[in-house]
């Protein structure tokens, strides 16, 4: 998809804080981050949302999902994990191209599911090389 945002990252068009990528799945921060480690468990290959996706992808992405959210435990040490996945506008989907959100979660914070404001980039760049360098080690 020529226009869409996510496939301009995959196919290194566009910039990202990436934190882990394989054949099918790739993981970034969420540029407008709702909270310190919310990052974006994305196929590779353009679907607009749960409806179309191939069952090999959502497996992968499941997958993935879990090593990453066990990074963001040991990196940013949240109090909970929230992960979501939002299907059509009515249900608040921004991007439509396939994608799981991972969510740290603190108590008694509001529940949130988009920011308006953008990740301080050097924090992102930061947290991302973590990020990565747990993924690697595992
Ligand atoms: P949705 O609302 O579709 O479930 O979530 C889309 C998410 O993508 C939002 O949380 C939004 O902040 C994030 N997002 C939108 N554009 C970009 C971008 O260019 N780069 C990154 N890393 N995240 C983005
Ligand atoms: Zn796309």
């Amino acid at each position: 998809m020529q226009s869409c945002v996510f496939c301009k990252i995959i196919r290194q068009e566009a910039p990202a804080h990436r934190v882990y990528e394989d054949d099918r799945v790739i993981a970034f921060l969420d540029i407008f981050p709702v909270s310190e480690g919310h990052t974006l468990v994305v196929t590779k290959k353009h679907y607009v949302d749960l409806f179309e996706a191939d069952s090999e992808s959502l497996q992968a992405v499941a997958a993935i999902a879990q090593k990453v959210a066990h990074a963001l435990r040991e990196v940013v040490r949240p109090q909970g994990l929230m992960v979501f996945q939002l299907n059509g506008a009515a249900a608040g989907q921004t991007v439509f191209h396939y994608h799981m959100h991972l969510m740290p979660r603190a108590e008694g914070e509001p529940l949130r599911l988009h920011a308006r404001q953008p990740g301080d980039p050097q924090r992102l760049a930061e947290l991302a090389a973590k990020l990565r360098a747990c993924l690697r080690s595992e």
